[in-house]
């Protein structure tokens, strides 16, 4: 997330790749090496092109609380005689503190952990996944399973009398809008019929539909899409990557929606941060039409605070490459034209913004008065392909924040981050063997 912390880790980084010089000296790869575009080098940027953009500093904070989301996943073998039966446990949280707290904080010279616990209001959510060779009872296949199981995640209450799917239901039809009548599901998890309109006055109570072809059942929560990719044999592990960031975005879904509910002005004094991209992935693509069209309504009619932060990745690696170039308290704010030229090798398509199929805002490369370096998403509903410093509300506001909260303790980087990743990391426990020892009654109790 910031460059500081990854330049200290690179000599054990390059330790591993000396292996590697033997694959580039083969002729046949250097011969198709030789027909390929990288990411560019530092000194190939033209920056007098760059569109840089200073970042004002702030009269007045309007930011009084800090809400940073962020999970961890591990996958478990559910006995060690059945090595390939395998589930995943998602562990995900919400932490919560005010700036006010942050501030006092920084004043001492060090912080005793204990002094954290006592700062920050966490949620903790965890998640099991029948990941391979696995079912559960009453469920036919493993692909049934992992449906289930997701929809039952959905319909438990983790907020009193909340629930996740009333969110999500909320998002994905607009309801903070004129809702739209139906969503466009690719295809029957049963039958395979393609395009079937899942229509909001056709929902059951208890957020199922029926397929119009075979009558079977299709959860809301089918329209992930992610039985498409899941095989009966191979397993669901094609799914883990992109499970794992929509339940974090449902978790700031469901703040948004229930912060709305209950204080709407909340919202103008609320900063979200998000560990990775403001974006949907692969099967769950299509979840950013809706996200874009719920931020742009928070734009317009209230406020959203909202950063997604990246901590590796072809970006954060380019930002680590310009680093040095880049004059403190500016940001650059990344076209189409410099991502495709400098980090993501590619055409730049005149009319179609990049991620404009999955991205609900654009990415600047933020580097703070303390030469720190950050990758950060900004909401910002509709995506131009040369987007401008109006184009990105609160730019100034959500990265004059994301400066106060750096945390030398914690590897360099932000606090709120780093302690959700601690509170809720599972490979900090002392052995996957408790959890093993869970699934195993887990799963027999069934
Ligand atoms: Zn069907």
């Amino acid at each position: 997330m910031s460059y500081t912390s990854r330049r200290g880790r690179r000599p054990s980084e390059y330790a591993s790749k000396s292996s590697h010089s033997f694959i580039i000296n083969d002729p046949d790869v250097s011969g198709f090496l030789a027909n390929c575009d990288y990411p560019k080098d530092v000194e190939d940027v033209d920056f007098d092109k760059v569109p840089t953009y200073t970042v004002k500093n702030l009269t007045s904070n309007p930011i009084k609380n800090i809400i940073a989301i962020d999970g961890g996943r591990t996958e478990v073998p559910v006995r060690r005689e059945f090595p390939s039966s395998v589930l995943t446990f998602f562990q995900f949280g919400a932490l919560y503190f005010t700036m006010a707290d942050l501030e006092n904080l920084y004043i001492k010279p060090f912080i005793e952990p204990s002094e954290i616990s006592k700062l920050k209001e966490i949620q903790r959510l965890k998640f099991i996944l029948p990941t391979k060779n696995i079912r559960v009872s009453g469920m036919d296949t493993l692909k049934n399973s992992v449906r289930k199981s997701i929809y039952d995640f959905f319909m438990q209450n983790p907020q009193g009398d909340k629930k996740f799917i009333e969110s999500f239901k909320w998002l994905l039809f607009e309801d903070f809008q004129s809702s739209i009548s139906f969503w466009n599901l690719a295809s029957c998890p049963t039958c395979g019929q393609r395009d079937i309109k899942l229509k909001s006055e056709e929902m059951e109570k208890d957020y199922t539909f029926k397929c119009p072809s075979c009558k079977e059942i299709i959860y809301l929560t089918d329209t992930f899409r992610l039985h498409e990719i899941i095989d009966n044999e191979i397993g669901a592990g094609g799914i883990i990557g992109y499970l794992g960031n929509v339940l974090e975005q449902v978790v700031l879904i469901h703040l948004i929606w229930v912060i709305l509910q209950i204080k709407p002005s909340l919202l103008n004094e609320v900063l979200f941060i998000k560990d990775g991209q403001l974006a949907f992935f692969g099967q769950t693509a299509n979840i950013h039409e809706p996200m874009k069209a719920l931020i742009k309504y928070l734009i317009e009619k209230h406020s959203i605070y909202l950063a997604g932060l990246e901590k590796s990745g072809a970006f954060v690696e380019h930002a680590d490459e310009i680093a040095d170039k880049l004059a403190p308290g500016t940001a650059i704010l990344l076209n189409n034209d410099y991502i495709y030229r400098y980090i993501i090798p590619g055409r730049p398509d005149a009319t179609d913004p990049y991620g404009s199929t999955t991205y609900y805002g654009r990415k600047v490369i933020y580097k703070a008065d303390d030469e720190r370096v950050y990758v950060v998403t900004l909401p910002t509903g509709d995506i131009s392909v040369s987007p401008e410093a109006k184009d990105f509300p609160n730019i100034d506001i959500i990265l004059q924040n994301i400066k106060k909260l750096k945390c030398d303790m914690y590897d360099s980087s932000l606090i709120p981050v780093s302690l959700v990743n601690n509170l809720v990391s599972l490979s900090n426990h002392p052995s996957s063997v408790i959890l093993e020892k869970f699934a195993r009654n887990t799963i027999s109790s069934r």
